[in-house]
């Protein structure tokens, strides 16, 4: 199958989250599988043109935005360790900029602007291309108004495009990329659209509602994120919707890249290590503590890598330092993120420099020292998605402590007597979205560490786990085939 993947990031070439882990990945394995599949981002000032061998693809096109033209030059690269062909959209204005999304925590005023000229020009540069694909497939808002262009747009009616079969996965509900009416025109999609069964959300264009509305298939990245998000708890505003369509929503479990999370052969620790033989993990920790000047001591070791928001708790962790402080426990957290946290933690870290360690940057070598570094690895979120970091911390041998919603209910067996007793407990599981029942799994953790052979059966067990793409890569297929029955079964709704 020829497959196209629209994304706003992609590992390695730019990332400030999960999608780019996704994005960089997935694709390798659809190829590994047999699918002829390509990747399109927007060219941000980021992307190191040289070290990825960037090329010119020879081939511009003009988009329209409202009353402006744009035209944007299309490169080319290949997706590092693999034969995956990636399109870079180029246009200086909107993308040559510092930041992918926002700067100062400020989203750009133009982002729609931006947004439209990179779904537009990700179908646009494709006849001149000569490349067709069957599937095209667009992950969160960035890349949702493509769909909405191949299903509902008069884009979708020209005979190259009719037959692409448009798919979305959302990544996040919580990103719907919102914007004021005024900006309508932004979009070129038809009047009519704008619309509650069109992308019209409380009076807002909602660029999230163009993929659900577009989609032959809708995919999210857990079941049980597909299932919460079809409550009101979860939904965003978004669950009668996504209840409408829930024959053609689909939860399939991200995978991991098991090459660039692999603790025997990562380059970026002080020390490697494999499942049976786990001395490595020890000067791992002793490494960790001496870059994070934490005093070398045996308590147990809590690592935390997130974007610093509320989504993924981090307001939970706050109210419970008192008392977790008080444990026997040490902590290192890395992130970036709302500048409120940003000062809360690093108050905290002047208070408990014994304890505590701070880290208020975005570092990949530092991420992966502390995966390997620590003993436990926290995610005490609101909600979530999927979430990588559990399944590196348990590739790792690092115990996962996390709250029971979306994709960490899915990957986390809790240390329950059953689960000790069949050995198929990976980590401690948490109902309640409180700072008690946080600081309650994070006392459960510390008395486990305490049971040697315990412990050691924990870091086993995740360890063995197959978080590899291969299976969530067949999911995708699935998804792709079944959708592109139905697009040729049933023919398009006209432009209304
Ligand atoms: P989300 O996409 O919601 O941010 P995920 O758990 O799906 O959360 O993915 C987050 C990814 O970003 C992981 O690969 C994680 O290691 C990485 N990450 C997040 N914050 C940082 C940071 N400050 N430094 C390095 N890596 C980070």
């Amino acid at each position: 199958m020829k497959i196209l993947f629209l994304a706003s990031e992609v590992d390695p070439f730019a990332k400030t989250g999960g999608l780019a882990d996704v994005a960089g990945a997935l694709p390798k394995a659809l190829a590994a599988l047999g699918h002829d599949i390509r990747i399109v981002m927007p060219l941000y000032r980021q992307i190191d043109r040289a070290k990825f061998g960037l090329r010119e693809a020879g081939v511009t096109v003009i988009v329209s935005v409202g009353p402006r033209r744009i035209e944007a030059r299309v490169w080319t690269a290949t997706l590092p360790k693999s034969a995956v062909t990636v399109h870079f959209i180029e246009s200086a204005a909107l993308f040559d900029r510092d930041g992918l999304y926002q700067e100062r925590g400020k989203d750009y005023p133009d982002n729609l602007t931006r947004f439209s000229v990179f779904a537009q020009a990700s179908l646009r540069m494709l006849p001149s291309l000569r490349w067709q694909p069957e599937v095209v497939h667009g992950h969160d808002w960035q890349a949702a108004l493509a769909c909405a262009h191949l299903a509902r747009g008069p884009l979708g009616q020209e005979p190259f495009f009719a037959s692409m079969a448009p798919v979305f996965t959302v990544h996040n509900l919580a990103y719907q990329g919102l914007f004021p009416r005024e900006q309508w025109g932004l979009t070129q999609l038809p009047e009519p659209l704008f619309a509650i069964d069109g992308l019209e959300f409380y009076g807002q264009v909602n660029c999230l509602k163009g993929g659900l509305i577009g989609a032959r298939g809708i995919t999210t990245v857990s079941p049980t994120y597909a299932q919460e998000i079809q409550t009101a708890e979860f939904g965003c505003g978004l669950d009668g919707l996504l209840r409408a369509r829930r024959e053609d929503l689909t939860g399939i479990l991200n995978g991991i890249d098991v090459e660039e999370w692999n603790p025997q052969t990562d380059p970026h620790l002080a020390a490697r290590y494999a499942v049976e033989e786990r001395a490595g993990k020890s000067l791992c920790k002793l490494a960790l503590q001496q870059s994070q000047r934490l005093p070398e001591q045996h308590d147990l070791l809590i690592g935390m890598i997130q974007r610093l928001a509320e989504q993924k708790g981090i307001d939970l962790l706050v109210g419970a330092m008192e008392e977790l402080m008080k444990l026997p426990v040490q902590l290192v957290i890395l992130g970036t993120g709302d500048p409120v946290y940003h000062q809360q933690l690093e108050r905290l870290a002047k208070r408990f420099p014994d304890r505590l360690a701070v880290n208020l940057t975005f570092d990949n070598a530092l991420a992966h020292q502390i995966e390997a570094g620590a003993d436990a690895f926290l995610m005490p979120s609101r909600f979530e998605p999927c979430g990588l970091n559990q399944m590196y911390s348990m590739r790792f041998g690092t115990v996962p402590i996390v709250r029971r919603v979306g994709g960490l209910a899915d990957t986390v067996v809790d240390v329950t007597p059953a689960a000790k007793a069949s050995k198929t407990a990976t980590g401690f599981v948490f109902e309640e979205h409180s700072s008690r029942a946080l600081l309650e799994a994070v006392k459960r953790t510390v008395t486990a560490f305490n049971d040697h052979p315990l412990w050691t059966l924990l870091m086993q067990t995740g360890m063995r786990q197959d978080f590899s793409w291969g299976r969530s890569a067949r999911a995708y297929a699935d998804v792709y085939e079944r959708a592109l029955h139905d697009h040729h079964r049933h023919p398009q709704p006209l432009a209304r």
